[in-house]
């Protein structure tokens, strides 16, 4: 081994989406552990910009943000694929000089014509232009033309990808693809090679989407005489229910997890137990695996993205995180300035509900009623005759009660239904109602607890008045 220098290479065409994220995840890994040997390893950004119509400013702000935010750091400058358009022009001026590519005039509408009659024939012919090549006229024109790569017709590929295995595919079956347009400007399939080949490329990590790009982009490669790097395609990731990513299942801007109360930290941990580490236990970080992480373990089957999952490792994490750093980041996130309330009160709850609360926002939805409810004047209507007399029996109990601690009052509650013959939900729910606004969600216990005694006593009192 030796020093690696991969990158992440996203179209700004559409946001940075959880799938995307897991791709520059690995690229970022590898270099980290190879960098433990190899300080001059390095994990590069290119942004791929060249398609100006699909390109947009909110989708490379969106790249660039979920990737910081996830703390999935990049080395030097973002390469900025369009500065480099007159690379790309010249290398195919080379391809066409050296015979490697030649020049096409077919129309759109002759090739469409051609691509129908195979498909009606049941032919699967790749190439659609078969007579510029060898014409003398049409390789002598100075313009109007578009530029196709030359495919031997006989011989393979044999690509030994460090996640797929050895895969080979029949010169005849590819395509001889289009490097430059009718219009001059380069496609994909060429900026790619020459642009990886610049910055120094030795390992191509991607989704597997591309595995049929990789055997066009050897053939650049080799035409040129330039060292292929090692291709690593990684298999993508799907919906829980195998179907392609969508919005449900997460496909939206990465961000939207952060404004949805997940941590960078449970973003990571969980892409890293989808098909890259496995481990029974399912919390741990980046630092924590380098050492074991390799490329060819890399699950070869599709993940698959799961709520439930990502939900039980976002608790953990949130759970370990300080009452200050909750406090920060509902302040700078979530804007919300938790400082504006009792401090005491903050404390006491934050202790107990950062244990079941499975986002930030679940947190602070859980935390609000307890600190906006203290001067809440309640509608009397809002709870029925029946639960006033029972209120007001529940709270000479516990106004005697002097041990005020969690089991204690789970069993003078219990106590307390049993005696009046009621379901729990006939007391728990009113008092929910009266002590935090709200008549669903957190424990009795739980409340009463984080209230205190003085202040649950208060707050009842406050509602007989
Ligand atoms: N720009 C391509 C994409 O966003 C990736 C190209 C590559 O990694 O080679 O899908």
């Amino acid at each position: 081994m030796s020093s690696v220098i991969t990158r992440f290479a996203p179209s700004p065409s559409g946001f940075l989406h959880i799938g995307s994220v897991r791709t520059a995840l690995i690229n970022y890994l590898f270099v980290k552990k190879s960098k433990k040997e190899f300080k001059d390893s390095k994990f590069l950004l290119r942004i791929e910009d060249t398609d100006k119509e699909r390109s947009e400013n909110k989708y490379f702000e969106s790249i660039i943000n979920g990737l910081k935010w996830l703390n999935i750091n990049w080395e030097e400058e973002i390469y900025i694929q369009s500065k480099n358009i007159n690379l790309h022009k010249n290398i195919a001026e080379d391809l066409l000089n050296n015979k490697k590519a030649f020049k096409c005039i077919c129309t759109k509408e002759q090739l469409d014509k051609k691509r129908e009659k195979y498909v009606k024939e049941r032919k699967n012919i790749k190439r659609l232009c078969t007579t510029c090549e060898n014409n003398i006229d049409i390789q002598s024109l100075k313009k109007d033309y578009c530029v196709r790569m030359s495919i031997p017709n006989n011989g393979s590929i044999v690509i030994d990808d460090l996640v797929q295995g050895k895969v080979e595919v029949l010169n005849s079956e590819i395509d001889n693809f289009i490097i430059l347009r009718r219009d001059s400007t380069p496609t994909y399939m060429l900026s790619v090679v020459v642009d990886d080949n610049k910055m120094g490329i030795t390992h191509i990590i991607r989704g597997d989407d591309h595995l049929n790009n990789a055997f066009k982009q050897f053939h650049i490669y080799n035409s040129l005489n330039w060292k292929i790097p090692k291709f690593v395609h990684i298999p993508l990731m799907h919906g829980n229910d195998g179907s392609k990513l969508s919005k449900r299942h997460g496909s939206m801007d990465i961000i939207e997890f952060k404004n949805n109360g997940y941590l960078a930290n449970s973003i990571v941990n969980y892409l890293l137990t989808l098909g890259i580490y496995s481990s029974k236990n399912e919390i741990f970080s980046i630092d924590s695996i380098i050492k074991d992480f390799e490329l060819s373990k890399i699950n070869k089957s599709p993940s698959k993205f799961d709520y439930e999952k990502l939900n039980f490792i976002n608790l953990n994490y949130i759970k370990n995180l300080n009452n200050n750093d909750i406090i920060n980041l509902f302040k700078n996130d979530y804007n919300f300035d938790a400082t504006n309330f009792d401090t005491n009160l903050i404390t006491k709850a934050l202790d107990i509900l950062k244990n079941r609360s499975n986002t930030l926002l679940n947190l602070k939805d859980n935390i609000l009623p307890f600190l906006i409810a203290k001067n809440l004047k309640r509608n009397k209507n809002d709870v029925s005759e029946e639960s006033i007399i029972l209120l007001k029996k529940y709270k000479d109990i516990i106004d005697k009660e002097n041990e005020w601690e969690k089991e204690k009052i789970e069993r003078i509650t219990k106590e307390f239904t049993n005696n009046e013959n009621i379901k729990f939900n006939e007391i728990g729910e009113p008092i929910r109602l009266i002590l935090t606004g709200k008549s669903k969600g957190i424990p009795i216990s739980d409340i009463l607890i984080i209230l205190g005694k003085k202040e649950t006593l208060e707050r009842i009192n406050n509602f007989f008045i």
